[in-house]
Protein backbone atom coordinates (compact mmCIF):
# COMPACT_ATOMS: atom_id res chain seq x y z
CA UNK A 1 0.00 0.00 0.00
CA UNK A 2 1.03 3.48 -0.92
CA UNK A 3 2.12 5.50 2.20
CA UNK A 4 0.89 9.26 2.96
CA UNK A 5 3.67 11.21 3.29
CA UNK A 6 4.77 14.57 3.01
CA UNK A 7 6.02 15.30 -0.02
CA UNK A 8 8.36 18.67 0.50
CA UNK A 9 8.20 19.53 -3.67
CA UNK A 10 4.44 19.44 -3.46
CA UNK A 11 4.61 20.70 -0.32
CA UNK A 12 1.64 18.47 0.99
CA UNK A 13 0.70 15.12 2.28
CA UNK A 14 0.36 12.47 -0.25
CA UNK A 15 0.50 9.04 -1.30
CA UNK A 16 3.90 8.09 -1.97
CA UNK A 17 4.31 4.60 -4.30
CA UNK A 18 5.92 1.38 -3.37
CA UNK A 19 8.28 0.58 -6.15
CA UNK A 20 5.76 -2.20 -6.88
CA UNK A 21 2.89 0.39 -7.66
CA UNK A 22 5.30 3.04 -9.33
CA UNK A 23 5.78 0.12 -11.56
CA UNK A 24 2.52 0.13 -12.74
CA UNK A 25 2.21 3.61 -12.70
CA UNK A 26 5.53 3.84 -15.30
CA UNK A 27 5.98 0.64 -16.34
CA UNK A 28 8.79 2.49 -18.47
CA UNK A 29 9.93 5.78 -18.15
CA UNK A 30 7.25 8.05 -19.58
CA UNK A 31 9.21 9.10 -22.42
CA UNK A 32 9.65 5.65 -23.38
CA UNK A 33 6.22 5.07 -22.81
CA UNK A 34 5.06 8.35 -24.99
CA UNK A 35 7.32 7.12 -27.85
CA UNK A 36 5.34 3.91 -28.37
CA UNK A 37 2.07 5.74 -27.79
CA UNK A 38 2.96 7.59 -30.47
CA UNK A 39 3.98 4.56 -32.70
CA UNK A 40 0.78 3.08 -31.67
CA UNK A 41 -1.08 6.02 -32.30
CA UNK A 42 0.44 7.79 -34.69
CA UNK A 43 -0.89 11.01 -32.44
CA UNK A 44 1.37 14.30 -32.04
CA UNK A 45 3.80 14.60 -28.96
CA UNK A 46 1.69 16.96 -27.22
CA UNK A 47 -1.19 14.74 -27.47
CA UNK A 48 0.67 11.58 -26.12
CA UNK A 49 2.07 13.60 -23.86
CA UNK A 50 -1.32 14.02 -22.39
CA UNK A 51 -2.75 10.81 -22.87
CA UNK A 52 0.02 8.91 -21.34
CA UNK A 53 0.34 11.40 -18.85
CA UNK A 54 -3.62 11.26 -18.10
CA UNK A 55 -3.32 6.87 -18.10
CA UNK A 56 -0.81 7.50 -15.31
CA UNK A 57 -2.69 9.65 -13.25
CA UNK A 58 -5.72 7.19 -13.58
CA UNK A 59 -3.38 4.29 -12.39
CA UNK A 60 -1.97 6.88 -9.70
CA UNK A 61 -5.56 7.39 -8.31
CA UNK A 62 -7.05 3.84 -8.71
CA UNK A 63 -4.07 2.83 -6.41
CA UNK A 64 -4.05 5.64 -3.86
CA UNK A 65 -7.57 7.15 -4.11
CA UNK A 66 -5.61 10.33 -4.67
CA UNK A 67 -6.20 12.89 -7.58
CA UNK A 68 -3.12 14.55 -8.49
CA UNK A 69 -3.28 16.42 -11.95
CA UNK A 70 0.66 16.84 -13.07
CA UNK A 71 1.74 13.58 -13.94
CA UNK A 72 5.23 14.70 -13.97
CA UNK A 73 5.19 15.13 -9.99
CA UNK A 74 3.98 11.19 -9.94
CA UNK A 75 7.81 10.80 -10.97
CA UNK A 76 8.83 11.80 -7.75
CA UNK A 77 6.31 10.16 -5.59
CA UNK A 78 8.05 6.98 -4.89
CA UNK A 79 9.36 5.88 -1.63
CA UNK A 80 12.44 5.01 -2.52
CA UNK A 81 13.28 8.46 -3.68
CA UNK A 82 12.67 9.23 0.27
CA UNK A 83 14.71 8.85 2.99
CA UNK A 84 13.21 7.33 6.36
CA UNK A 85 10.90 9.44 8.59
CA UNK A 86 12.39 12.42 10.49
CA UNK A 87 13.05 11.51 14.27
CA UNK A 88 11.72 14.49 15.53
CA UNK A 89 8.79 15.80 12.94
CA UNK A 90 7.82 12.44 11.33
CA UNK A 91 8.39 14.00 7.76
CA UNK A 92 10.68 11.56 5.34
CA UNK A 93 14.05 12.99 4.81
CA UNK A 94 14.24 14.15 1.44
CA UNK A 95 16.89 11.94 -0.08
CA UNK A 96 17.97 7.84 1.44
CA UNK A 97 21.06 9.48 1.69
CA UNK A 98 20.61 12.39 4.03
CA UNK A 99 22.03 13.34 7.54
CA UNK A 100 19.20 15.71 8.70
CA UNK A 101 15.68 16.31 8.30
CA UNK A 102 15.40 19.69 6.04
CA UNK A 103 12.42 20.60 7.75
CA UNK A 104 12.96 20.68 11.51
CA UNK A 105 17.18 20.05 11.01
CA UNK A 106 16.90 17.04 13.66
CA UNK A 107 19.78 14.32 12.87
CA UNK A 108 19.22 11.21 10.96
CA UNK A 109 18.00 8.30 13.49
CA UNK A 110 20.33 5.95 14.14
CA UNK A 111 23.36 8.29 12.15
CA UNK A 112 25.21 7.76 15.08
CA UNK A 113 24.91 3.71 14.40
CA UNK A 114 28.37 4.17 12.33
CA UNK A 115 27.67 4.85 8.71
ZN1 LIG B 1 5.29 15.69 -4.79
ZN1 LIG C 1 12.08 16.65 10.91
Amino acid sequence: MATTMYCWRCKIDLPILTEEEYELVFPKSFIEQIREYREKTGVDLRQAQTDVGEQALAIYERITGFKETNPLALYHHRLSLYGPPSSECGKPLRTPAANYCATCSAPRAGSDAGH
